[in-house]
């Protein structure tokens, strides 16, 4: 057997943290040094790429994704498709964090666990959440707590649906039995064991979890509400939740498009953080896979999109360039923040020991050129080299 390996020379390297110029160097999976003037092992099979002015940073972490597909609000010819390798690797996505939706009926953990398993197999890193919007939800083994701890890949419990008519309007009762659930199945699991909240549209906001807060000693810090840039209210809420030591996710997906009140995640994420927010309190996800529903003025569903793994990138780009954030800040949100609150071991951040999952980026474009993902290129000059095993090649863009 040959033991593939990767070198990158001459990269201005992001951890996300500035490397300066270096070389990095993976070795099956794993990144093995970091430094200047590496070569190859003589025994592997390498590829080398010559970095150029292009910036090197790690792979993007993405911990809200319909890989399974999801949707169906507004019929069965709604239902969106299932995601697909390429889908998430052309876009810089090295690991995807699944969810279910709304549909916790037709659509179930075990085929979501399978679908991340499938993805795996197919070279990315997955994890998954359990768990539907409904409060009485949907698991894999019956107990939310045993599907943490038991289930190799499940990281917590979501995303559970507040403030949204498609939800069940748990009260703070059960959210704090969720949050238990998770906490606890993450305890003896040795995983995060998180609660992720869907926040809908209602005038509620997040107030359900300011009164679990207040009812039950559930620490903050292991409730995830997400789409909080989806009305401008909503993020002067998620400004309080951030006070009591919350953390807050923005949805990639969300755009100023989807009405008045919606906030761009990068528009988001320059305020929150002008607000006092601290950037590790914050983080990125595309909701890709998801239905997107557009709505006409007066409420009639005009058209159902989905929500595409594109944007997250894109949003990291925007806080680059338009916003003129640094780099280390503008990635932290979609690599190792992302990483860090989920606790997924070994991604996230470009690092010896840890898996070799980066991305090589124009600085001019902001186009993502190359794709390394595991220590296997999986886009090379800015295409697709390595493909799911149902796609066809040369699809999409
Ligand atoms: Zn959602």
């Amino acid at each position: 057997m040959t033991v593939s390996c990767v070198l990158v020379r001459g990269a201005q390297g992001y951890a996300p943290e500035p490397l300066g110029y270096v070389d990095v160097l993976a070795v099956g999976e794993w990144v093995v040094a970091i430094g200047r003037g590496l070569t190859p092992p003589p025994w592997a099979k390498a590829e080398v790429i010559e970095a150029g002015e292009r910036i090197l940073c790690p792979g993007l972490v993405d911990l809200h994704v319909h890989l399974a597909g999801g949707g169906g609000e507004g019929g069965p010819r709604f239902r969106t498709p299932e995601l697909t390798l390429t889908d998430l690797t052309r876009h810089g996505i090295t690991t995807a964090v699944g969810v279910l939706g709304t549909d916790g009926t037709t659509r179930s953990v075990a085929e979501l666990l399978a679908k991340a398993r499938a993805l795996a197999d197919e070279g990315i890193t997955t994890w998954i959440y359990t768990g539907a919007y409904s409060a009485a939800t949907r698991t894999i083994t019956g107990s939310l707590r045993d599907d943490v701890l038991l289930v190799d890949r499940v990281v917590g419990v979501g995303e559970i649906a507040v403030s949204d008519f498609r939800g069940s309007h748990p009260s703070e009762r059960e959210l704090a039995r969720l949050a238990g659930e998770a906490r606890v199945g993450g305890l003896l699991g040795g995983k995060a064991g998180v609660l992720h909240v869907h926040v809908g549209d209602g005038p509620a906001g997040l107030g359900p979890l300011f009164s679990m807060l207040e009812i039950a000693d559930v620490p903050s810090d292991s409730v995830l509400p997400t789409h909080l840039n989806r009305r401008r209210a909503l993020l002067e809420e998620a400004v309080r939740w951030a006070a009591r030591g919350g953390p807050l996710d923005l949805t990639t997906g969300i755009t100023e498009e989807d009405g008045p009140e919606a906030v761009s995640a990068a528009a988001a994420a320059d305020w929150l953080r002008n607000q006092g927010v601290s950037l590790g309190q914050m983080t990125l996800s595309s909701d890709a896979g998801g239905s997107a529903p557009r709505f006409s003025p007066n409420g009639e569903l005009e058209a159902v999109g989905v929500g595409s793994p594109a944007s997250l990138w894109e949003v990291v780009w925007a806080l680059r360039r338009q916003y003129r954030w640094p780099w280390e800040a503008a990635l932290a949100l979609a690599t190792s923040n992302p990483a860090q609150r989920l606790r997924l071991p070994r991604v996230g951040r470009i690092a010896v020991g840890h898996q070799a999952d980066w991305l090589l980026v124009d600085p001019e474009s902001g186009r993502i050129e190359w794709v390394v993902a595991r220590g296997r290129v999986v886009v090379r000059a800015g295409s697709p080299v390595v493909w799911g095993t149902f796609e066809k090649r040369g699809a999409g863009g």
